[in-house]
């Protein structure tokens, strides 16, 4: 490690800050122009210094211009936290190891081969993303293996004399994890916490395809809370205050949300049927992508109405919420049927059947 660099800030060297709270310092990286949108976190401690998820690779000259104004380069970092290796998350990793071959990587040991040959999960990506997939996030470089350190859950990493505790974190992503600082009472969380705007009270799922797996992502949210943090970081942007109260509305949104899609996928697919006046709402709802419109409208119009409209254009973009319908009818779709279950399963729905189906990987 060399010496610390020169600091602006008011983080003092020993990354204790005024309030005694272990340093934690939100770097917003202004994604494609559009400020609290991804957020990576920067630790420091006894002049070393960890970035949790640094974002995509196409905000990376914002990312290094933020911690230059800190007086921080990339080649001064030591480590990288990644809570998951979507792209908006991960993607600049390799890039970043690339220029400052030192750096540790963190991951848990389902995504590390993707960090590793990420061309399983770009292709994957790409049927989500593309065409433009390189627009939005940049070029995803591979990571070598040497510089990688893959997590199962329950390790304990140490950044000078911090401690941070790998917990498991399934249900966004199978290969999530949380960190968890219990000195600060911070809970590193990233999409397993959902997105909430920080200083706006709400909070949505955001439920990507491949491995959406909400009673995992129930577990998921049982096991951070169990450590009792203080606050949460997300991604998805920024601080969240009280816990408690924050994993309540996301698993009341995520249960709801989930319904709905499911609530949907049972109606009829094939051609606009002529259902005259007395027809079941949504009974003209043709295929899985006026489906998709029909849930992301539905999810959109419950935002807009809990807020003003700028900040609710802010989370209907962040949320994705095209991805989240494609990412809860796989969830069910290839979910196994529950013997209680009251409803046909949706794996057996002619909309099984729809090439959305198809989707293997998201961002
Ligand atoms: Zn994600």
């Amino acid at each position: 490690m060399r010496s610390p660099p020169p600091r602006k800030t008011t983080m003092p060297p020993t990354g204790i800050s005024l309030t005694e709270t272990p340093a934690a310092e939100t770097i917003d990286v202004e994604y494609l122009g559009h400020p609290r949108a991804i957020a990576s976190c920067l630790l420091e401690n006894d002049g070393q210094l960890a970035l949790v998820d640094p974002g995509p690779s196409i905000s990376l000259p914002t990312l290094r211009q933020k911690l230059q104004q800190r007086g921080i380069t990339i080649a001064d970092l030591r480590a990288i936290f990644l809570t998951h290796i979507h792209l908006d998350h991960a993607g600049a990793t390799g890039t970043l190891v690339r220029e400052n071959p030192r750096l540790c990587v963190y991951v848990h040991e389902l995504g590390a081969r993707h960090m590793k040959d990420p061309s399983k999960l770009l292709a994957s990506a790409g049927r989500l993303y593309n065409p433009g997939m390189d627009q939005k996030f940049g070029e995803f470089l591979p990571v070598p293996a040497e510089n990688i350190t893959a997590l199962k859950g329950g390790e304990e990493i140490a950044l000078g004399s911090r401690r941070f505790e790998v917990l498991y974190t399934p249900g966004h992503a199978s290969h999530h994890v949380t960190y968890f600082e219990s000195a600060a009472g911070h809970a590193f969380a990233g999409d397993t916490a959902g997105i909430r705007i920080e200083g706006i009270s709400f909070v949505v799922p955001v439920a990507p395809p491949p491995d959406i797996d909400i009673p995992a992502w129930r577990r998921s949210m049982d096991l951070i809370l169990s450590r009792h943090p203080a606050r949460l970081f997300l991604t998805h942007f920024g601080w969240s205050e009280n816990p408690a109260e924050h994993f309540e509305e996301l698993r009341d949104r995520l249960e709801t949300w989930a319904a709905q899609v499911r609530e949907m996928m049972a109606l009829p697919v094939g051609p606009t049927p002529d259902v005259g006046a007395h027809a079941p709402v949504g009974a003209g709802l043709a295929d899985d992508a006026r489906r998709m419109g029909e849930f992301s409208s539905w999810a959109a119009s419950e935002i807009h109405s809990r807020m003003e409209r700028e900040h609710a254009e802010h989370y209907v973009t962040a949320a994705g919420l095209d991805l989240s319908w494609l990412g809860l009818t796989r969830y069910w779709r290839t979910r196994p049927a529950l013997p209680s279950d009251s409803t046909p399963s949706p794996s057996t729905s002619p909309a099984a059947a729809s090439p959305l189906r198809s989707t293997k990987f998201s961002a």
